[in-house]
This record gives C-alpha cells, structure tokens and sequence, in this order.
C-alpha cells in the first residue's frame, strides 16, 4: 500500500456523538448488491451507524446495516425503519471506515466488504444464542425411506442426509439453512427421526481437544530486543508498523506470545492473524496452550468452522470475553474490543490476497486497520514481501530482526542438485536423482523422517528445456512467455511481446524443450516403488478436503507413524517437527516458470520456508532441491538462506521493470461461456479506457489468459499498471458499470493483483 492511500478523512462522526436520534438512516440492504436505501427513524429509534435493523423492502421486510445517519431529511414519503435488531452496533465506527476505504481501494461493493465484517451466520441468525434451535438425528431412516421422503419434500431429506454426514452429535438449526429449515425439521420431528431443542452451547472449534498450560521462555537477546520495540510501540500508541524479520526457527512465536500476554494485561485486545489456519495448527495451539489458565480468552475464527461455532466465537470476541483472536485474512474484520495489537504472521504469504471479490489483501487492510485504530501492528516473516521490506528501507516500517535460531542450531546445509546431468532412469522417471533417493534410504535406515515437497505446477505453460533448463522469455519484461495453442505463439502477459516457438532450445539446441509435469500421485507411486518398507503419506488439495484430514495426518506424522510426508506448497507453512532431518524439494523451478513478478519472490520463500522445516531437532538438518536452473537467483539465495541478498537482487529488477513494489498492477478480466462475447466485451472495454485512462496508467492489450479457459468459461484480460492505485479502481470501475455488458458476461477488476492467470 503507497504512501499516498491515506485512511478516508472520518467526518461523519460527530454526528453520531448526538444521543438524540436522527431523522433519517441510509440503509445498505442485506442480499442485494449494493443496494442503498433511505429511511425515516420512527421517534424514540436509538439508531446509530452500524446498527442492524430491519426494512420494508416493496411488499416485504428484510434485514440491513445503517451506513450513515443522514441529517437532514427532504423526503417526507420515506418508509420508517421496522425495528433496531440490537442497539448496539454490530459493526462498529471503525471498522465501517475501513470497509468504506477498502472498498474504494479495491473497486469493490461496500455491501461485499460488510459482508465479510459481519459473517454470514451472524447476519441470518437474528435472535440471542440463548435460543439457538439445536437439531439431533434420533434413528437413520432406511434408504427407502431416504428416498421416499426425497420425491415428497427433498429439502426433508436434505436435512435428514447432512444430518447423517455430519461428525456432530447434531446441528444448530442455523447450520441447516437457518428459519426456511424449520418447517421440514418440524415435519421430521413429528416423524420422529429427529429432535430439535434450546440449547446454549458455546461450542469451541478447538472441540474436545485440551491444551496443557506453557508457560512464557526465557527470551535470548534477539527476542528481548523485538518484544522491547513492540512494548514500546504499544506504550506510545505507535502504528508505524514492525517488520520482525526472524529466520525460521528464531523463535518468532514466543514474541508474539508474550508481546500478547502484556497487551491483554492492560485491557487492550489482540488480533493475530495467520496464513491459513488448518495448515498452521500448531501456532493456534501454541495461543490456547500459553492461556489455558483463562479459559475462552483465546478465540478462533475460520471459514471451515461450522456455522454455530462461528456465531459463538464471533460473539465471544464482540463481548470482550475473548481478548485474543486468531484467524486467516478473513479474521481481521474481528470485532475486537479495544484493539492494542495486530500481529501478521508470515506477512509474505499470498494467501492473505483474497482471490474472489471483494480482492482485499489482509495485511494491507491490517495495517490500515491499525492505523485507525491506534495499534500497534507486527508483521512477521523469515521472507519478508518485497512490498515489505521496500517500506522497511523507506523507514515507512520500523525492521526488528533475528537471524539466529532460538536453541542456537545451524540451519540446515542446502545443496541444489542439477538434474539436467541426471541419467534419464526410467524407473524414477526424472522424478528422484540419485542424491536424493540415497538421503531418503539413510533416514529410513536411521529412522529419521523426512519431507519431499512438490512445487505445484499452475495451469500456465511456459517453455522449459530439459537438457539446459532454459526458460523461454519476454525481453522487455524477463518475464516467461506463455504458450498460446490457438496462434501457436509464445505471449508475454505484461506488455504483450509475441514470439514463435522455437522448434530447438535457443540455449542448447536441443528439441525435447516442452516440459511434461507431474502431480503429487506420480511421485507417491514412485516413492513406493523405491521404498516398499516405508510409511508413506500425500498431503495435498485431494487429501485435505476432507475434514480434519490434515490436523490427522499431521498428528500422525509428528508421532512418527509417518516416515515420509509428500506434499505441495501447503506442507512448508509454519510447521515445527523435531524429528525431520531430511527436506527433498523435487522440482525446484516449476514455480518460476509462470508469467508472474513474484514467480522468483514466491519460489524464494517457498525454499526457505520448507528449508526451515529441517533440523528442527537434536540432529542436523540437510535439504536439497533438485533444479533445472541452478544457477536462478532464487534457488542460490534460498540455499544460502540469504533473505537481504535476494531482496536486494530482486528489488533492482522490479525497479528496472517498474514491477511492484514499486508501482501496483491490477488484472482486468472478463469471462463468458461464449469466447467471441468474452474477447467482444473486453476490447470494448479496452477502447474505453484508451481514451479515458490518464498517461500514468498502462495499460496491456487484451489477451487470452494464460489459463485461457476454466470452469467452462473462456477468460480474456488485460493489465494496468500505475504508481497511484486509486486511478485504476475509480476509472476502471466506473467504465465496467458503464459496460452493462449483459448476463453471460462476468467482469472483475484485481487491484493489487497476486494472481495472473
Ligand atoms: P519461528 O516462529 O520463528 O519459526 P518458533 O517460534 O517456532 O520459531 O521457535 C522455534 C523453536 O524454538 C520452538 O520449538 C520454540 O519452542 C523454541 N524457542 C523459542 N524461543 C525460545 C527460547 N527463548 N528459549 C528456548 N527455546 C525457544
Ligand atoms: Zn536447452
Ligand atoms: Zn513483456
């Protein structure tokens, strides 16, 4: 975020200091996008902005959140509000301002922002939890009887079939749909399949586990130093964000603890937010276990919770019974009280961008959040962004670092293994080298355990030789070509450059230059092939769909009945095993072959983070990557776990290529079942802009997207980039509404975009 998106001035406020109530609200009505209405407040209506109420909308009522108080009222035929659902606010001053300015940041609606500032199931749900319908299944019905009550009334047999899925002893009704489940579960009651009761359940998401009490390290000299700059940020109301750039292993989350514990002991509440929280299990225990003493303090919130816990740790957190919330990107609209603390655990992940609208980045709302309200805010990474660390050498954030690990090990020795000298065997299938086979038999011999992790391929296909490891690229932006199949021609995505595909590598002259890729299910039946004694597990999107697959398998693999976890991208995040001497990463430089500015930011932080992942225990760590471009400056800075020398690398080619940090690119994409109407729509919209977008912004021509088709719809886009981003979203958005370009067409607009395919 640039120095110029300053938080919106807040000028509304004084009028809502004013106890008596005011004439007139604007309404933004629930369920439809952006609808904004205005209505009288009858006399006596304590309403205040934020507030739930319920409207007349036409000939029914529905429910809305007041944006703002309107002072002055003209319309005498407006419609009164029907009731205040609760006085209180359920969002409150600040957290509209900020889903105002994110709003207009991202182009997005307010409506979508409030929606994610108030969850769903605290929207539907209108009454106290006090008396939450709960649901229980009281005798499987037969399948014959299953279908028969699903031709009569198939939302019975909906219910009967979730009910019958579910782990749960039962479900809240509004985990069923909320008040249109009640007459079917009424029906089913009368048929005696189920029961419905009140019921007050604060059900913890952490369920049944227990979490022993930890009590706070003592901190080494790094760790003292960061807590003493966090303290001291916090003592002065400081919001100049910390940047905690601490190795993997320094012992980050031990600051984070007792920087929290000394923030809830003056009153003031906590946010911390994580990557993706069932990937980071450990960090959310870490947080139950150092408050065990003070049961409820600590409150989760994800989206894979069910429905009633979210309600109940929402709830929890607004009343100020939870001091503490963690949470993925989504968990920094938590309506914190009194907010003291933010802290972005690995600050780098691209998961903090959310990828369907509205397209916010989490850290970067967060640090705005803080700024508007006074606290103090932690980003922490061992690879911090660019974005980041680019703010950090400005002086706009405050760098703290830790380059040592707590209990003083080594980092693992990294060896990047050149598989293009690799004899082609076809029994590992280019998969396994022999370095790395070898170290594999050792830990299995040893009774070691190691991690073999698989860079996920993307949908892009870049040209990769596999004698030389060339990658074919744009020369005006370094940038890999996508190959476009339709006018077999290799395209650059960021200014458009075209080439023809060269029938031999460039580089070496050799014609085996498109890559073939393999999944995680290749390498597994390979791996099982080499080690037929082994106990070996896959992790990834197939596996831990489903529920608390992962927590288990990560359960299993930490009491060693595991030796060997495969896995992609979600298996180097945050994870502490003590027991993993041995890091495998097998194919190195997949992850730089996409046409993306961070492909070698991401590839960079992906191989430390997994590097980091080994010798976390008595015994020395090694890692080794296996590449076809060993010599790419993020596989040579990842080896030497050099975070300032990639950055400094790095930063000189974004700067050259006026890449972000240091300007912003925003993804405009129009997608269609029908590809003419797709490719239509957009040149249309790209003429526009031509004649309305001012010389600061750039823009691509419209394109295929490099993953030109999904989800049965054909995608186009193109690319803008400008230093300011408030150009893009205010001229960009106000064209695609001035577009109306019909039903079968969808348009978006990425600001900040971390995705370009
Ligand atoms: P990071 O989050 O920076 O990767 P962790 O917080 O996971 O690092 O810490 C790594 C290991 O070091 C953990 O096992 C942790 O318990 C231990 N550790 C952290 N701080 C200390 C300390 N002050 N003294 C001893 N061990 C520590
Ligand atoms: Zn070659
Ligand atoms: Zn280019």
């Amino acid at each position: 975020m640039s120095e110029a998106e300053q938080p919106p001035t807040v000028d509304s406020g004084h009028l809502f200091d004013a106890p008596t109530a005011l004439p007139a609200v604007r309404v933004l009505v629930d369920g439809l996008s952006d609808m904004v209405l205005d209505y009288a407040v009858p006399p006596g209506m304590q309403v205040q902005r934020g507030c739930r109420v319920e409207v007349p909308l036409r000939s029914r009522q529905t429910t809305g959140t007041v944006l703002t108080l309107v002072e002055e009222q003209h319309d005498y035929t407006l419609k009164p509000l029907l009731r205040l659902i609760e006085e209180e606010p359920v969002v409150s001053s600040t957290l509209m301002d900020l889903a105002e300015w994110a709003a207009a940041y991202y182009a997005a609606p307010v409506e979508q922002m409030l929606r994610c500032i108030v969850p769903e199931p605290v929207r539907r749900e209108r009454h106290d939890e006090k008396t939450r319908k709960f649901v229980r299944l009281l005798r499987r019905p037969t399948d014959d009887e299953l279908n028969k009550i699903n031709v009569r009334a198939p939302r019975r047999a909906a219910i009967l079939r979730y009910l019958m899925g579910s782990e749960d002893e039962g479900e809240f009704l509004s985990t069923l749909g909320g008040p249109p489940a009640l007459a079917p579960c009424r029906a089913l009651v009368e048929l005696g399949l189920i029961s419905m009761e009140e019921r007050t359940v604060h059900r913890d998401p952490a369920g049944t586990e227990t979490f022993a009490p930890s009590v706070p390290l003592t901190l080494n000299d790094d760790q003292r130093q960061a807590l003493d700059v966090i303290l001291e940020a916090f003592g002065n109301g400081n919001t100049k964000p910390i940047l905690l750039q601490g190795v993997t292993g320094s012992g980050k989350t031990e600051v984070y603890l007792q920087a929290a514990a000394h923030v809830m002991a003056q009153g003031k509440g906590v946010l911390i937010l994580v990557p993706e929280i069932s990937l980071t299990p450990q960090t959310m225990a870490r947080f139950k276990s150092r408050f065990a003493e003070q049961p409820g303090a600590v409150a989760i919130l994800h989206s894979a919770m069910s429905d009633g816990e979210r309600f109940d740790e929402w709830h929890s957190i607004r009343r100020g019974r939870a001091r503490i919330a963690i949470g993925p990107r989504s968990a920094l609209f938590a309506p914190v009280t009194n907010l003291g603390l933010i802290i972005v655990d690995e600050e780098h992940d691209s998961s903090y961008k959310q990828e369907n609208s509205p397209r916010y980045h989490g850290r970067d709302l967060a640090v705005m959040r803080a700024r508007m309200e006074g606290a103090t805010i932690v980003l922490g990474s061992a690879t911090p962004s660019l974005e980041s660390i680019l703010n950090a050498r400005r002086g706009k954030y405050q760098l703290v670092r830790m380059d040592k690990r707590a209990d003083d090990r080594r980092l693992p020795l990294t060896r990047v293994l050149d598989m293009r000298s690799e004899p082609k065997d076809k029994r590992y299938l280019g998969i396994l080298s022999e370095r790395l086979r070898s170290a594999l038999e050792e830990r299995l011999h040893k009774g070691e355990q190691s991690i073999l992790l698989l860079n996920r391929r993307g949908f892009a296909r870049a040209l990769q030789c596999p004698d030389c490891g060339h990658v074919v690229t744009c020369e005006h932006c370094a940038l890999p070509l996508t190959y476009h199949l339709t006018e077999n021609r290799l395209v650059c995505h960021i200014c458009g450059y075209r080439a023809v595909v060269p029938e031999r590598c460039p580089e070496c002259n050799s014609r085996g230059i498109l890559l073939e890729g393999y999944g995680t299910q290749k390498v597994e039946t390979v791996l099982k092939r080499c080690f037929p004694e082994a106990r070996i597990c896959r992790v990834d999107a197939d596996v831990t769909a489903r529920k608390n697959a992962l927590r288990n398998i990560l359960a299993d693999f930490r009491a060693h009945s595991i030796d060997i976890l495969l896995g992609t991208q979600m298996i180097s995040k945050g994870l502490d095993f003590p027991g993993v001497t041995l890091v495998g990463v097998l194919n190195a430089d997949l992850g730089l072959c996409v046409p993306d500015p961070r492909a070698a930011e991401r590839t960079f932080q992906l191989l430390t983070q997994v590097a980091g992942r080994a010798g976390r225990g008595e015994i020395e760590g090694e890692v080794i990557i296996q590449t076809f471009s060993p010599q790419a400056a993020a596989i040579q800075f990842a080896r030497r776990h050099d975070t300032d020398g990639f950055a400094d690398n790095e930063l000189g080619l974004r700067e050259k290529f006026a890449f972000p940090p240091f300007s912003h690119l925003a993804v405009l994409t129009v997608r269609s079942e029908h590809e003419e109407t797709a490719a239509f729509a957009l040149s249309t919209l790209h003429k526009r802009l031509l004649e309305v977008l001012p010389p600061q912004v750039e823009i691509s021509e419209p394109l295929p997207a490099p993953l030109p088709k999904a989800y049965g719809q054909f995608r186009f886009q193109c690319v803008l980039k400008a230093k300011r981003v408030r150009i893009i979203s205010e001229i960009v958005s106000a064209e695609i509404s001035r577009l109306s370009p019909g039903d079968s067409v969808t348009v978006t607009l990425d600001v900040d975009a971390y995705n370009f395919m």
